[in-house]
């Protein structure tokens, strides 16, 4: 990234730069992933962060009188919240710290503002650099922002490919769409099955399924974190957990519902075999949470037998005292379910159907 002048003359601003200005921003940011910001004049959210931070993005269509909203969460909270007045179709933008442990800046457009969901993006332009465009809503704004984003940036993506889970591009989930509960009221255990040295079922081309349950757990976790309810997750990376300690989180954490992620399997020989079901163990509450999953994934997965909601006497489902289910994808060894389950935009779309399954259940419990 380039800056607005030629070098020669930025030296030359430089001592003009008033110090207290800078001061006042260095504590601000201090324990936060995030040191910059920039509504560009082109009409692009620009960020500047920690390199390799795990960024996520949310969006929320206006209500009321109050304008759509996207906004990203990144690891760490800033020292101080503020808002920042903006201008054109942006009324505000503001740094928060939702839980004391992350940043949230939040863009807020004026009421009215028409924003296309399924055309935000997120960019990664650098290891340290995101860029989020509007689809040109926002084009045409005088530029504001905080921090210094013309600093050298750290190597591209093809230089230094980022660990983990984050994509270079990644589209923003719409929170709005999914069905609303207490903020603040509910938690919820998050069981990715298998992981680390068992990677659990491995279907055609290779899928396994310990990378697919991960995936979609985490994605379940950030919905249901964006509607206010706490989550709990048994893993969050490729390690190996035993049943017993995932069952004693769930059963010590005094949570509203456990729900078990798996993707199912038989043999290679076997690809006419495809479908989802959801396990219970017993209880009318679990049986009832085991059909509100099942129904959400079977919506999004035209084709896909539905093999029900039916009682299952897996170990995390029979030991956990909340009403639990295991909610089995589709299969990684059948030829309809296999590439779905292979698609990262089904597999978002799988995270959305099960939030929503389980919010309909927080939602419908008194
Ligand atoms: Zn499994």
């Amino acid at each position: 990234m380039k800056g607005p002048l030629p070098r020669c003359c930025t030296r030359l601003l430089l001592p003009l730069l008033p110090l207290v200005a800078v001061l006042a921003q260095l504590p601000a940011w201090a324990g936060s992933a995030l040191s910059a910001w920039r509504l560009s004049s082109d009409g692009a959210l620009e960020l500047r962060t920690a390199p390799d931070v795990k960024l996520q993005a949310f969006f929320e269509e206006g209500r009321g009188g109050v304008g759509p909203r996207v906004w990203v969460d990144l690891p760490g909270a800033p020292q101080r919240t503020r808002t920042v007045s903006g201008n054109g179709v942006i009324r505000q933008v503001r740094v928060g710290r939702p839980d004391g442990a992350t940043t949230r800046l939040v863009v807020e457009f004026q009421p009215g503002t028409r924003l296309d969901p399924s055309t935000l993006k997120v960019i990664g332009t650098a290891a340290d650099r995101w860029r989020l465009e509007f689809s040109g809503a926002a084009a045409g704004v005088t530029p504001f922002g905080e921090g210094e984003l013309e600093a050298p940036s750290t190597p591209t993506w093809r230089a230094q490919p980022l660990a983990g889970s984050v994509l270079p591009s990644a589209p923003l989930a719409s929170v709005s769409s999914l069905p609303d509960v207490p903020r603040g009221r509910y938690k919820v255990v998050i069981d990715p099955g298998h992981g680390g040295p068992d990677p659990g079922a491995v279907g055609i081309g290779g899928l396994r399924e310990t990378d697919v349950v991960l995936d979609v757990s985490l994605q379940v976790a950030q919905l249901l974190q964006a509607k206010g309810v706490q989550v709990l997750l048994t893993r969050t990376s490729e390690v190996d957990v035993d049943l017993p300690p995932r069952v004693a989180l769930a059963n010590n954490s005094g949570a509203d519902l456990f729900l078990s992620i798996h993707a199912n399997a038989l043999s290679l020989s076997r690809p006419d075999v495809n479908g989802v079901e959801t396990f219970y163990f017993q209880s009318a509450k679990s049986l009832r949470l085991a059909q509100m999953v099942q129904q959400q994934i079977l919506a999004i997965s035209p084709g896909s037998p539905d093999r029900g909601a039916r009682p299952g006497r897996f170990f995390v489902i029979r030991r956990t005292v909340m009403p639990s289910a295991l909610a089995e994808m589709g299969f990684v060894t059948g030829q309809l379910d296999a590439p779905r389950l292979a698609d990262p935009g089904f597999r978002r779309r799988l995270a959305f159907a099960i939030a929503t399954g389980l919010l309909n259940y927080l939602a419908a419990t008194p």
